[in-house]
């Protein structure tokens, strides 16, 4: 059984105050508007991963960062490893996200040994992939992605790679306001889950969670979370707002 989960990108938003008050904002609205058995990973800023465990631990949601540095520890000024968050009861990490690959110029190799370290730490990495648009347009969208998830992923043991999160997110989607149609979503995801199935088995491919990302946000989560392959998704813009939040946290049909 895969689990159905939402997850929040909060990128560099918010002070700390204003990171304290969103966060109990969605754990009271979720206390008022009852809490369905969807896993919720709030990945704040950096700076407010304890405040937001601590809040976390009482409230039933985890915590991710959204970023680690490829070395585990030395001379890297300014930078975070696995090992720090790890240690501070952070479950989750976001990687491979497209503004890291495009701003940061972090290659698969570099991807790659940030998924290592999570999973060497105990955390959950959550896997970013997707096309840009011109990819899209050459019909290229499917080689991109199946070499996105071989590069990072295809080194990994069985039994390690159906507890990674990945998350399909369509460049051209990423805070845009187009999303992708709940068709496209499914045939991307579905394609997803059988690269992992033919590389690690079917029973694997069944057990991997697979969100959508990119303009999903409380009019749309419904539909796209109603397809097959869809188990959820990582909310960017609209993860910032409490009751939109809310509402994507409780858009799974039973
Ligand atoms: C993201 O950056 O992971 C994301 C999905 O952003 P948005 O929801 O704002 O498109």
């Amino acid at each position: 059984m895969r689990n159905k989960i939402v997850a929040g990108n909060w990128k560099m938003n918010t002070t700390f105050q204003e990171a304290e008050d969103l966060l109990y904002e969605i754990t009271d609205l979720l206390n008022e508007r009852g809490k369905n058995d969807t896993m919720i990973i709030i990945c704040p800023p950096s700076p407010y991963l304890e405040m937001a465990s601590d809040i976390g631990v009482e409230n039933d949601f985890f915590v991710g960062a959204q970023n680690i540095n490829d070395h585990e520890k030395g001379a890297y000024t300014g930078e975070i490893s696995a090992p720090m968050i790890s240690s501070m009861g952070i479950t989750h990490v976001i990687l491979g996200h497209s503004e890291r690959r495009t701003y940061y110029g972090e290659t698969d190799a570099v991807i790659k040994a940030k998924i290592d370290l999570a999973l060497a730490n105990d955390l959950v990495p959550i896997y970013c992939c997707g096309e840009v648009l011109a990819e899209r347009q050459k019909s290229n969208h499917f080689e991109v992605v199946r070499q996105q998830i071989s590069e990072a992923l295809f080194h990994l043991d069985a039994d390690v790679i159906s507890t990674v999160i990945i998350a399909y997110e369509p460049v051209w989607a990423i805070g845009t306001g187009v999303t992708a149609t709940p068709a496209q979503a499914q045939e991307m995801h579905a394609f997803i889950r059988g690269l992992i199935g033919s590389k690690f088995g079917d029973d694997v491919a069944d057990k991997i969670n697979i969100l959508y990302g990119g303009s999903c946000n409380a009019g749309n989560a419904a539909e796209l979370f109603s397809q097959p392959d869809v188990d959820g998704g990582l909310i960017g813009g609209a993860s910032l707002k409490a009751g939109d939040f809310v509402t994507i946290v409780n858009s799974f049909s039973e």
